[in-house]
């Protein structure tokens, strides 16, 4: 149970033995524990010995001087209150009372009411200073609170094993850590507070930063990364967010760096393990199916219909095999770089019709019509390796085939404008659902569903085509309605001086 709080005590020291009295009946009632004391050291005793808050004393004291008194309870007890009362009220001694830390004085005689007024002030005097004393010690922890945020804080970003920066909305860095200034080989003791381009030489990087500082990429989704590399060992990462005000403007932004080194070693490994792969096992497949293909042909009628079968079944898959080395060993060159043959001047138009051609027969066994639309008159030659176009628009073509049902049509339309060629692949065949068509040019990812069932693949087709759109500088883009059909558009940047060679002669 809670204790009622003690009552406040005053001390009253006189040696008239009528003012005790007296002021003892006017205090008590008014809820205050009351001490007497009639000579000074008594009184020192008993401020020693009793919680006192507001002493009322008299100058006149046998023993030792109020003003000593005071002087005592001031030096050991700050806190406590003083009231001088005293019958010699001359200026002179008010004015030493109070430099001598006395709060009021009342010259004797004094009426009940003008004690009860002095001991109601002397409270408030207490109250006001408790409170400003929480304050300041309020004021103190919130400092200390912040200070230590502040140094938590920055120790944390300090010791972040990430690069961070952190600029204004005007792209100057206000913050830099160690790490960042380690990635982008800048001086450990390098201030912040200057613009970016004393920091960071990469335009792209730089222009990327004061887009997100300028408040150009709010939206949750818009966030732009960037990779880019330090020396021939080093591959970084960045990204940003925009930091934002109480009422959303963009103040600055918060940029990050990691380190994708050892990622991008890994993924070299993998390219390279899986083509070493692919190369070894090329050659005893390509055998085993030629071999095949030679028992097969020597023992037609000689063997039950189920052992050929059998037999068909294993060439086939053999078959599928080497398809799919081809394909992987096609992704390693691209992605090393080293697919591209050096370019050439090609008719586009020309290199559409021979792969049509090519590819007829498959479609003519499906009874699916194959047409090839284009512009009248020369077309702008397109300066690029052949073999990667052929690639591109055989695989498109081929899948065109082989994901529309039998009679449907296909239709290639090539066009051109200053400076680019653009060539789609439209069906009626199955189309795509949404929710697969990011996922189409990932490498393995196939569309699984009872139409493409007994529809072989790899899923390596377009990942090829895209990786080699995207080494010439262009760009591959597909629209599709489940049940309607698929339109890819590939659009390829033409040779800048390729207009002004009009088709003539290449070189
Ligand atoms: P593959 O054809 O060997 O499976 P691709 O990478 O060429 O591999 O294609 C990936 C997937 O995209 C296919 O499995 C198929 O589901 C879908 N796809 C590609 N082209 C078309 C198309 N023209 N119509 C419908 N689906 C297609």
């Amino acid at each position: 149970m809670n204790q009622p709080p003690e009552p406040m005590g005053v001390l009253v020291v006189d040696d008239e033995p009528r003012i005790r009295d007296g002021l003892n009946r006017v205090l008590k009632p008014m809820g205050y524990r009351v001490f007497t004391a009639a000579r000074g050291r008594e009184a020192l005793e008993l401020m020693a010995q009793q919680n006192v808050a507001i002493v009322v004393l008299d100058l006149q004291l046998p023993d030792v001087s109020g003003m000593e008194v005071l002087r005592a309870i001031k030096q050991d007890y700050p806190r406590v209150v003083v009231i001088i009362i005293t019958g010699f009220g001359t200026v002179q001694t008010a004015a030493e009372a109070m430099r001598n830390g006395a709060y009021d004085l009342l010259p004797k005689p004094f009426e009940p009411d003008q004690l009860r007024i002095a001991i109601h002030r002397a409270r408030e005097k207490m109250q006001l200073e408790k409170e400003a004393e929480r304050l300041q010690q309020e004021k103190l922890q919130t400092l200390a609170d912040l200070f230590l945020e502040k140094s938590r804080l920055h120790t944390i970003v300090n010791a972040l094993p990430i690069g961070v920066m952190v600029t204004d909305h005007q792209g100057q860095a206000v913050l830099i850590n160690p790490t960042f200034k380690r990635y982008m080989a800048l001086p450990e003791d390098m201030a912040e507070g200057q613009a970016l381009a004393l920091y960071i030489n990469d335009e792209a990087l730089r222009s990327l930063i004061m887009e997100f500082s300028q408040g150009c990429h709010m939206g949750p989704e818009d966030s732009p990364t960037y990779e880019f590399s330090i020396g021939p060992d080093k591959f970084l990462f960045a990204r940003g967010r925009p930091v934002l005000g109480e009422s959303g403007e963009c103040l600055g932004a918060v940029v990050t760096i990691v380190d994708i080194t050892a990622m991008k070693v890994l993924d070299r490994l993998k390219r390279e393990f899986v083509a070493k792969v692919s190369h070894e096992l090329r050659s005893p497949l390509s055998t085993i199916h030629e071999q095949l293909a030679v028992v097969l042909s020597d023992l037609v009628g000689q063997v039950s219909p189920a052992d050929e079968h059998l037999l068909s079944r294993a060439k086939e898959k053999t078959q599928g095999l080497i398809a799919l080395i081809g394909d992987l060993l096609d992704l390693s060159r691209i992605e090393s770089g080293a697919f591209s043959e050096a370019p050439k001047f090609v008719h586009m138009d020309e290199l559409l019709e021979n792969i049509i051609a090519f590819l007829g027969t498959r479609a003519a066994s499906k009874h699916q019509s194959i047409t090839l639309q284009r512009p009248a008159g020369a077309l702008p030659p397109l300066k690029a390796d052949p073999l990667a176009l052929e690639s591109i628009f055989g695989n498109l073509i081929t899948n065109a085939i082989n994901y529309t049902p039998d009679q449907g049509r296909i239709e290639i339309h090539l066009r051109t404008n200053e400076t680019h060629l653009e060539v789609q692949v439209r069906d009626n065949g199955l189309g795509i659902d949404a929710r697969h068509m990011e996922k189409i040019f990932e490498r393995f990812y196939r569309v699984k569903n009872e139409h493409t069932r007994y529809i072989t693949g790899t899923g390596l087709g377009l990942p090829i085509v895209k990786g080699l759109v995207e080494a010439m500088g262009g760009s591959i883009g597909v629209q599709s309605q489940p049940g309607q059909g698929s339109t890819f558009t590939v659009r390829l940047p033409l040779a800048a001086d390729s207009n002004s060679l009009g088709g003539k002669t290449e070189g």
